[in-house]
């Protein structure tokens, strides 16, 4: 299948990990594969997304089109069409009116504020939704973010439209309610602002920010320092929370895809995040009966290799489980279309954000505390989960269901341990996220 012909390609990409492509020609290539690039051009020198049947994008720096044409590749230039399509949709301006004006009406429920600024100057806008939004409650933290690449604008419109509905919904609808009530929500719906206004995949620089994580295959450092601003605003936002579950939104094909990106071994935790995945696709029709993609899911690696992506680092540094979502095959389609995308994914979306739930963890009542916590399984089979470090005297991780017993050892010698039991499809208060002392 699809899924085997890539390693040749990327493993050459892989040793130039380092030297950011700079993206000018964004083309597609039709009928395909992509080892079919190995031989014709340096392929440190370009990047390649969405490999279907049909075929699958390219991106590097000018000049790109005419050597593959030179070879008799057909390839379609990608910025025609787009520039068409995304006319359509709000620009900046419009979307952010539209976001002060959801913030404006509950101000109780919905907190809007800016991580920082991107390469133009454009607010990257967050929004936290939750009752008692101004206090930190000891609730789970969930996170969406879309649109880091700029083009794939679908997610963007989803995500915006679920903080509307969550917002004019609180106290009619009572599963939003709930979720609302127990939940710290997240949701950034245009990670990369200056792509979308610009109608490209990168930023304002040419970088692609889902390139530009850091990985943990060649031991990149989880620092800022040298990374495009953007990434760099988005890094440090996420260390000043306790993320439990999150996902990022993309297009270009329907499917969920789940760690690792970026290394072919499986994830830890694999069989809940293959289960999460199908917690999203499951609901949604399209993905779930896809004929490309086996019940909608696919583990990332196996797709094709992500190094620098946003969901392993994610994971790797802060225990926050993250999916990629690809939510039309589009990436930029009608604007029509857009009511009945969010039908289709709505579901999925709630459903997703449910499964934080589905963890347990800790606050002390100290500040400023450090440590590490054990984690051991006791049914349905007894095991060690392994060991976690924590800060900010604050814990939480989304586990498999099963009993557990958490033994917290700080740094000053403290130690004790915790019991809890982990569901699926409960929506707890306090419930697994204990105030310890
Ligand atoms: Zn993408």
């Amino acid at each position: 299948m699809i899924k085997k012909i890539l390693p040749l390609v990327l493993i050459s990409l892989s040793l130039h990990a380092t030297a950011a492509v700079v993206i000018q020609e964004e083309l597609y290539v039709v009928g395909l594969k992509p080892e079919v690039v190995r031989d014709l051009v340096d392929s440190r020198d370009v990047e390649i997304d969405h490999v279907t049947s049909e075929g699958f994008e390219i991106y590097g720096a000018k000049g790109l089109s005419q050597i593959l044409d030179s070879r008799n590749i057909v390839t379609l230039d990608m910025k025609a069409v787009k520039n068409k399509m995304l006319a359509e949709y709000p620009t900046y301006i419009e979307f952010t009116a539209r976001m002060q004006a959801i913030a404006a009406k509950r101000p109780d429920l919905i907190k809007l504020f800016s991580i920082g600024k991107t390469v133009k100057g454009r607010d990257m806008w967050m929004v936290k939704i939750s009752d008692n939004v101004d206090k930190d409650e000891v609730e789970p933290e969930f996170k969406f973010i879309s649109s880091m690449h700029g083009d794939e604008i679908t997610g963007r419109e989803l995500t915006t439209s679920l903080i509307e509905e969550m917002i004019n919904n609180y106290g009619k609808n009572s599963e939003l309610t709930d979720l609302m009530n127990n939940t710290e929500i997240y949701i950034m719906p245009s990670m990369n602002p200056d792509g979308s206004e610009l109608k490209q995949r990168a930023n304002a620089k040419g970088i692609d920010l889902n390139r530009s994580f850091p990985e943990f295959v060649d031991n990149d450092a989880n620092k800022p320092e040298g990374r495009p601003i953007e990434v760099q605003n988005v890094m440090k936002f996420q260390g000043t929370r306790q993320f439990a579950l999150s996902a990022n939104f993309h297009g270009g094909t329907i499917v969920a895809n789940y760690p690792w990106d970026s290394r072919y071994d499986r994830h830890p935790l694999n069989d809940l995040a293959m289960d999460i995945s199908h917690a999203y696709a499951d609901l949604n029709p399209e993905m779930r009966s896809s004929s490309e993609f086996s019940g909608g899911i696919t583990n990332g690696a196996d797709w094709y290799i992500v190094k620098g992506g946003m969901q392993d680092w994610s994971y790797i540094w802060y225990n926050d489980l993250q999916i990629t979502l690809e939510v039309s095959h589009s990436k930029y389609p009608s604007y029509s279309q857009i009511p009945g995308f969010y039908v289709s994914n709505r579901d999925s979306m709630v459903a997703y954000m449910k499964r934080v739930h589905q963890g347990a963890g800790f606050r002390l009542d100290r500040s400023n505390v450090e440590g590490t916590v054990i984690v051991k399984q006791l049914t349905p089979s007894a095991r060690e989960m392994g060991s976690f470090g924590f800060n900010n005297s604050e814990f939480y991780k989304v586990l498999p269901e099963g009993t557990y017993e958490l033994t917290v050892n700080e740094k000053n010698g403290k130690s004790q341990k915790i019991s809890v039991s982990v569901e699926n499809e409960v929506i707890r208060g306090n419930g697994n996220y204990i105030s310890l002392k």
